[in-house]
């Protein structure tokens, strides 16, 4: 019987949806081996973003909310995350994978001595130890394996759960009590940079239009896959070659090494479909794609590829989109 913690993301109150995935991987492990799961929620302000998972099936919203937390410095949400896993005898703790929980959860499992796994995409929680599957070498292997120690860290792929169905009944909200003189302080807040962008996350988007090498500069980028994803009301990705060559930011990069994503849809604009690329994006539902080449890779994962010049065919796509 398992008690887990999910580990909800916020950006400044506003719910990550990756954190209805890890609810889902709780609410599969309870319904096959039993157990209930609460969702832990750290911040300043956060009645909007409790109110927001109030029906993701959670026992019990728990929320550490403190002017002390207002900024995710790592060192101190892992000490609440620690605290409030022990206090509350949780046998697993569970996050979304994303940057975010990279730099929060193993310094949590660490403080309690426990063991971590990420990139989990499935969960045998029948027996009496949960059995997870996880990925690893670009997607090459899935492993099989089982964590020792009574407390369990996992981090899931969110493409790999469906978010639990919402329940009538919301659950309850309980302030959790942050001991702010615990807290530790080896790092602080200084400042926060943003790119304001009307388009959505990749990692939240139903649609991606996704750009590679093909385009030349960033001006090009903007006009070609910036065009058509604003056509689509989509978000905006690119190959590691653009983001290398300085022409995209790194927070678009998808693959083995950037955002991993799994939408209804992916549009791969002159991207090769080299391997560490094609694991960031294997998992959508229709992948189209546009390349002048065709013998490149991207066509074996493809659902629909059309062998034209970019600079040719997402003008005419946008032109006949917008009509
Ligand atoms: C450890 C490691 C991790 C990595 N992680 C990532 C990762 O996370 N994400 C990632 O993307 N890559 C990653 N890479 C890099 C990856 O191996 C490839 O180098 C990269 O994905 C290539 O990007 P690309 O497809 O844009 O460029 P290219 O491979 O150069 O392909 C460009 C494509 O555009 C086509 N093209 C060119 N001009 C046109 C045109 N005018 N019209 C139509 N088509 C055109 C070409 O035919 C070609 O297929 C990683 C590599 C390593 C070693």
């Amino acid at each position: 019987m398992q008690h887990i913690l999910v580990i909800a993301e916020h950006d400044n109150g506003q719910l990550k949806l990756a954190s209805f995935a890890a609810a889902g991987f709780a609410q599969q492990v309870c319904a096959a081996g039993g157990g209930s799961f609460d969702i832990l929620l750290l911040g300043s302000g956060l009645a909007a973003a409790a109110e927001a998972v109030r029906r993701a099936g959670a026992a019990t919203v728990l929320t550490a909310d403190h002017p002390e937390l207002a900024h995710p410095l790592a060192d101190r949400y892992a000490q609440v995350i620690a605290d409030t896993a022990k206090a509350r005898s949780a046998t697993l703790v569970v996050g979304a994978t994303s940057t975010f929980s990279k730099d929060v959860l193993p310094r949590a499992a660490a403080l309690l001595d426990a063991g971590m796994l990420s990139d989990v995409v499935g969960v045998d929680a029948a027996g009496s130890e949960p059995t997870f599957r996880r990925v690893m070498f670009a997607g090459n292997v899935i492993a099989t394996v089982q964590l020792d120690g009574a407390l369990k860290f996992v981090a899931v792929r969110s493409s790999a759960f469906a978010a639990p169905a919402p329940t009538a009944a919301p659950s309850p909200i309980e302030a959790v009590a942050v001991d702010a003189a615990r807290l530790p302080r080896f790092a602080t807040f200084i400042s926060r940079e943003t790119k304001a962008s009307a388009r959505p996350d990749a990692t939240e988007a139903r649609i991606i239009v996704s750009g590679g090498r093909a385009l030349k500069n960033s001006e090009d980028f903007e006009r070609l896959v910036g065009g058509l994803a604003d056509t689509l009301g989509a978000a905006v990705g690119s190959s590691r070659a653009l983001v290398d060559s300085g022409i995209t930011a790194n927070s678009l990069q998808i693959g083995q090494t950037g955002k991993i994503v799994a939408p209804d849809l992916y549009l791969a604009i002159g991207i090769s479909g080299a391997i560490q690329h094609v694991a960031g994006m294997k998992d959508t539902k229709v992948i189209a794609a546009i390349n002048k080449d065709a013998e490149a890779p991207i066509f074996e994962v493809a659902d629909y590829g059309l062998v034209a010049d970019v600079y040719e065919a997402v003008p005419e796509l946008i032109q006949k989109l917008k009509k």
